[in-house]
């Protein structure tokens, strides 16, 4: 008998008012980077975001951004960070790898719209994105 493992299909789907509070937090902090905490549900390997928490303590420049993860409340509905790079490259970088936390990190680019938004893995391999309605 063959066993072949099927592998599991990634995919974030991300609710357009979480998206639109995405895109005008990063706004606002900008031309610093912004930091927000991702709530959701993860099943199946599809990851679905649908609300938003601004992390305590949270610290910002142009090119960083972070908290303090020990001030975190242990929750099972936080699924991921996104945070903005207002250099404009959607790319995670060294750091952002170091300090991932959840099961996906978004990345925003300057400036800020629709097509501005990139989901990672902890690897920094991309895995697709859609936008869906409540
Ligand atoms: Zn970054």
């Amino acid at each position: 008998m063959i066993f072949k493992r099927k592998k599991l299909e990634r995919k974030v789907l991300l609710h357009n008012d979480v998206l639109d509070s995405i895109l005008s937090y990063c706004q606002m902090k900008h031309p610093n980077e912004g930091i927000l905490i991702l709530k959701g549900k993860s099943k199946k390997g599809e990851i679905r975001i649908d609300g938003l928490v601004i992390p305590p303590f949270n610290y910002t420049g142009p090119t960083f951004a972070g908290f303090p993860h020990s001030f975190l409340p242990f929750d099972m509905s936080y699924v991921g960070i996104v945070h903005s790079h207002p250099s404009g490259s959607a790319e995670p970088s060294v750091t952002d790898l170091h300090n991932f936390f959840g099961l996906v990190s978004l990345i925003v680019k300057s400036p800020y719209d629709d097509n501005s938004i990139f989901a990672w893995d902890s690897s920094g391999n991309s895995i697709p994105l859609s936008i869906v309605e409540n």
